[in-house]
C-alpha cells in the first residue's frame, strides 16, 4: 500500500528474479534506487530452475556489462574463452573460420554455465543494501495509480501489497504481467526443437566452437571446462521425443553422425533437455508504469545464443534512460520515461530478432539451391577479413550508440 505521505515503498519493483531480473536490480542499484525483487522460486542446493546447467555464450559487450557490475571477476575459474569458431555446411563445400588472432582480440566470446552466473548474481543481490529480495513470493496483480504502481503478491496463503514508481516485469516467457497488461504478443513456431546436453569428445576442443548448418537447422558444439562441450542439436518436433528416449550409447552414435569426427569420438554424454523453438515478439513493451525485460519482452531460439546478451543490452539502455530522467528530477515511471526506453531498444531488438529468425528460417529450407547458396556465402565470407570483422563486431553486441554499462572501464 502507498504510505500516507504518498511516497511509494520502493523506487522500483522487479517481478522475476531470474538472471535478467537480478541483472537489472544490480545495475539500477548503482543509481541509488531502492529496489524490491520478487521471485516465486527458491534455490534448492546448487540448483534453480531459471539458471540450470545450460552453457551460455557471453559476447564482448556482455562481458563489459558483467565486469561493470563486479560479477565477471567472480567467475574467473569457470569461464572458457572461445578462440576459434568454425562454421560449415553439412554435406556440402564451404566453411568459414573466425579466429581471435586474425581478428586481433583476446577471445571471440566466452562460455559460462548458467548456474554459475545465476548464483553469482544471487549472492551479489543478497549483499546489496539497496535490494530487498522477497522470495518465495508470487506476483498476483497490479494497480496503476497516478504517481505509483501497487503490486499484490502472495507468500503462501497471505496477500501483501507494495508500491513503487516503476515496475519491471522479468517474469519469463509466459509473463503473467504481460498478459495482465494485454500487450500484443506474436508467437512464431519453427516446428523445431533444440536438444541440449553436455558431451565429452575424445580429442581436446582447443577452445574452438563449431556450428554446422544442416537442412534441419543449425547444430553447435561449444567448448567448456574439463574438455566438456555444450552440444545443441536442432531437430524436427516429431523427432525430438525419440531422440530424448535413446539410450546414451545410441544417442552418442546419432550425435556423432550429425556432427562428424572433427573432435574424434564422443565418449560421454550428459543429461538431455529439449526446448521447442519459437520467436516471441512483443512490439510494445511498456505500459502504465511497467517495462517488460528479458524473456518477458522477447523470446528466441537458444541456437542463436542471443537471448541473455540482448536482455543485458536492454538493461544497459534502461540504465542510461533512467539516469538521465533522475538527473532532470523527473518521474522514472512516467510515460515519457517509458517511451524513451522503448525508442532506445527498438532497433537493436529488431535487428537481433531478424538475425535469429534468418538463421532459423533460411537453414530449414531443404533445397539443393539453398544448400549451394549457403556454401557459396560461407566460401565468400572466409575470403573476406573485412566481412568477418564486420560480422564479429555485430556478434560482439555493439549496435548503434553504446550504453555506459557495455563500455570497457578505462
Ligand atoms: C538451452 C538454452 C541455451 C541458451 N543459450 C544462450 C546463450 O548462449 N546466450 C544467451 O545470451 N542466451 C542464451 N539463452 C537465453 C537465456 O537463457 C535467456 O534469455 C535468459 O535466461 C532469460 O532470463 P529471464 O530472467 O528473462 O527469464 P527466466 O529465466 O525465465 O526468469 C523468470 C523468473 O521469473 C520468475 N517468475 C515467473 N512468474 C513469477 C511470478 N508470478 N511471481 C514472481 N516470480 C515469477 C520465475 O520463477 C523465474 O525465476 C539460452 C536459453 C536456453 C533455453
Amino acid at each position: 500500500m502507498t504510505k500516507p505521505n504518498n511516497k511509494p515503498d520502493f523506487d522500483i519493483i522487479i517481478v522475476g528474479g531470474g538472471m535478467v531480473g537480478m541483472a537489472a536490480a544490480l545495475s539500477l542499484s548503482q543509481l541509488n534506487l531502492s529496489i524490491a525483487l520478487l521471485e516465486s522460486q527458491v534455490a534448492e542446493g546448487n540448483s534453480h530452475p531459471s539458471y540450470d546447467d545450460r552453457t551460455l555464450v557471453v559476447n564482448q559487450a556482455s562481458v563489459n556489462f558483467w565486469k561493470n557490475l563486479g560479477i565477471w571477476q567472480k567467475l574467473k575459474q569457470n569461464i572458457t574463452p572461445i578462440n576459434k569458431v568454425h562454421v560449415s555446411n553439412k554435406g556440402h563445400f564451404g566453411s568459414v573460420v573466425f579466429d581471435k588472432d586474425e581478428l586481433n582480440v583476446n577471445a571471440l566470446a566466452y562460455i559460462v554455465e548458467a548456474k554459475i552466473l545465476g548464483f553469482a548474481l544471487k549472492h551479489a543481490c543478497e549483499e546489496n543494501e539497496s535490494i530487498t529480495i522477497i522470495a518465495p513470493a508470487s506476483f498476483k496483480q497490479m494497480q496503476h495509480k497516478k504517481k505509483s504502481i501497487e503490486v499484490d503478491y502472495t507468500v503462501g496463503e497471505s496477500i501483501h501489497t507494495i508500491s513503487a514508481k516503476l515496475m519491471l516485469a522479468a517474469d519469463g516467457i509466459q509473463s503473467g504481467v504481460r498478459q495482465q497488461l494485454g500487450l500484443e504478443t506474436i508467437i512464431k513456431s519453427y516446428q523445431r526443437t533444440a536438444i541440449i546436453c553436455n558431451i565429452t569428445p575424445e580429442q581436446k576442443h582447443n577452445n574452438c566452437a563449431f556450428e554446422r548448418l544442416t537442412d534441419k537447422g543449425p547444430t553447435a558444439i561449444l567448448p567448456f571446462v574439463s574438455n566438456r562441450c555444450g552440444f545443441v542439436w536442432t531437430v524436427e518436433n516429431a523427432q525430438s521425443q525419440e531422440i530424448l528416449d535413446l539410450s546414451d550409447e545410441d544417442f552418442i552414435q546419432k550425435a556423432q553422425q550429425q556432427f562428424g569426427y572433427r573432435l574424434g569420438k564422443f565418449i560421454k554424454a550428459g543429461k538431455r533437455s529439449s526446448y521447442p523453438l519459437y520467436l516471441v515478439t512483443v512490439p510494445k513493451q511498456v505500459k502504465n508504469r511497467v517495462i517488460l525485460i528479458g524473456n518477458a519482452a522477447h523470446g528466441m531460439s537458444p541456437v542463436s545464443a542471443q537471448g541473455l546478451n540482448l536482455a543485458v543490452r536492454d538493461v544497459a539502455r534502461l540504465f542510461d534512460v533512467l539516469q538521465e530522467i533522475i538527473q532532470k528530477s523527473q518521474d522514472i515511471g512516467a510515460d515519457e520515461s517509458l517511451n524513451t526506453y522503448q525508442n532506445a531498444i527498438n532497433t537493436d531488438q529488431q535487428q537481433t530478432m531478424r538475425y535469429t529468425d534468418d538463421l532459423m528460417s533460411w537453414f530449414k529450407i531443404d533445397e539443393p539451391l539453398i544448400a549451394t547458396l549457403r556454401s557459396i556465402s560461407l566460401f565468400a565470407m572466409n575470403q573476406s577479413k573485412h566481412l568477418k570483422q564486420e560480422l564479429f563486431h555485430r556478434a560482439s553486441g555493439y549496435r548503434g550508440q553504446i550504453p555506459q554499462l557495455l563500455r570497457k572501464k578505462a
